[in-house]
């Protein structure tokens, strides 16, 4: 836990008492804060008061007297309108900020060249922050892995010299910390994404913008238009820039050329790592992760020889394109997020022969969009309500059958992969479809996915079967 000690004495609104916003709540008590907290949900109210944490309606409170208002990232700043209370807070003038915000204060305050790395973009945040912090773990560095991913940031260690902080930072989370300051600040890519919260799309690249102008490094990947004018525009400003691309040469950053990673510079391009034969970084989507990764432990004095070895090594995330066994020449791969069809795309481009499992609550436009891929697809596997659904589109392209469950499919998948003598195959869950029909969560599914591989014959697991967990 991390002692918010530069509100001490102070007083302080807090809203929103789910896991991130309870943990707030503590290390601004922990740090001295006279802290009053609400929700719209009774029920976290309750269990915050029964925690020992001063809770009133902010309807009722004081607000000339607040030093300022903590306000949850999941609660509305802007869009679709400000939540009630941040009218309150405007109206009073208390200025409003999340959890990045004050670690970036006490950060600040205690260790302020400790390094911290910052995370965002579109799509790809998790994984390149879980890279970076395995990375620097693997080459024997104190590293806080947080924020957005799912550790709130205040939960953990306090700052201090030589201690690494990797913090994913969800736009909302941007949004709430003005004065963010990362060593090596990261924007993987911009599309539209979450515009119900953000308007248009500049208002949302406005705000990403925002985390990498305030970098001491920005690492920015170029491949899509906004963030390369992001780019120019940040450097313009002075700031340093490394750019990164996964589709195309640069004269000055880091690129992906196949699997091979380069740095390029005035002086010379030079291969910095190769990806080939990792499998938890398999995919083109995944080279602009590493090449962002690579950049940002380069950034804050992590040498290419312990790079490499962190890269060899990742064990990748769970229920995102995770090997989690293997039989002779089948991979068994957990793609269980991917629950529509954008998010499966990724995965289908990655391997070339698939035995494909897929199904279950499905979304409007189903697979069509998944049509360039289907000649990839050695069989599919069609589970849950979307089976008859993702039948029709598949048609006469795609050899099907329609399992029904996700057992059923695994051991019919395994069986006829296990007869593929062409060369190496996947046995892949990537079901472009939400999971409700048949389990609780994604987490759920992908867990039952790795179990039923582990119950098969003859299988190398990779991760504990139970729960996927390494
Ligand atoms: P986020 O945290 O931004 O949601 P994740 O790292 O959890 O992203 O990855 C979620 C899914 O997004 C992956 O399973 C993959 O399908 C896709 N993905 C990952 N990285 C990228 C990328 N750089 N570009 C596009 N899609 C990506």
């Amino acid at each position: 836990m991390i002692p918010v000690t530069t509100l001490a004495g102070k007083k302080v609104a807090l809203f929103g008492l789910g896991g991130s916003g309870f943990a707030t709540a503590r290390a601004l008590i922990l740090g001295g804060a006279h802290v009053t907290a609400w929700d719209d949900n009774p029920d976290s109210v309750t269990k915050a008061a029964a925690e020992g944490i001063h809770t009133a309606d902010l309807r009722s409170i004081d607000w000339s007297v607040q030093s300022l208002f903590v306000l949850s990232p999941g609660v509305p700043l802007t869009h679709p309108k400000p939540h009630w209370t941040v009218d309150l807070a405007r109206a009073a003038g208390v200025d409003i900020v999340g959890d990045v915000e004050l670690f970036v204060r006490e950060r600040r305050a205690h260790a302020p060249d400790c390094p911290f790395i910052a995370i965002t973009g579109t799509n790809g945040k998790s994984t390149t922050t879980a890279l970076i912090a395995h990375i620097l773990k693997s080459s024997g560095r104190d590293t806080q892995l947080g924020g957005n991913i799912g550790t709130a940031v205040l939960t953990l260690d306090p700052p201090k010299a030589e201690r690494y902080y990797v913090v994913e930072c969800s736009s909302y989370q941007i949004d709430l910390a003005p004065t963010l300051n990362p060593s090596a600040g990261i924007l993987l890519n911009l599309t539209p994404d979450h515009l119900d919260r953000h308007g248009t799309i500049q208002h949302y690249a406005g705000i990403k913008e925002r985390l990498v102008a305030g970098s001491g490094t920005a690492i920015v990947g170029v491949d899509d238009s906004h963030c390369e004018m992001i780019a120019d525009r940040v450097e313009r400003a002075g700031t340093k820039v490394v750019r990164i691309s996964r589709r195309h040469p640069l004269a000055d950053g880091i690129y992906a050329e196949g699997t091979k990673l380069i740095q390029a510079s005035s002086a010379a391009a030079l291969p910095l790592a190769d990806l080939d034969g990792i499998q938890t970084l398999r995919g083109g989507h995944n080279a602009q992760n590493a090449a962002a990764a690579v950049a940002a432990c380069l950034a804050v004095g992590v040498s290419a020889e312990e790079i490499r070895t962190g890269l060899a090594s990742f064990p990748g995330l769970k229920h995102r394109m995770q090997p989690v066994g293997t039989r002779g020449n089948i991979v068994f791969v957990n793609d269980s997020k991917a629950t529509n069809a954008d998010a499966a795309a990724p995965a289908l481009s990655s391997y070339d022969r698939i035995y494909w499992i897929a199904g279950g609550l499905p979304k409007a436009g189903g697979i069509t969009t998944l049509a360039p891929f289907f000649p990839r697809i050695a069989k599919a596997y069609l589970i849950g309500e979307a089976a008859a659904e993702f039948a029709a589109t598949l048609g006469e392209a795609v050899p099907y059958e329609i399992s029904g469950t996700l057992e059923r499919a695994v051991a019919h998948a395994a069986a006829d992969a296990e007869k593929d003598d062409t060369g190496p195959s996947a046995v892949m869950l990537s079901p472009a479809c939400a999971s409700f029909d048949q389990y609780k969560n994604f987490e759920v599914r992908g867990d039952a996915f790795v179990s039923h591989v582990a119950a098969l014959d003859g299988v190398t697991m990779l991760v504990g079967s139970a729960t996927g967990d390494k």
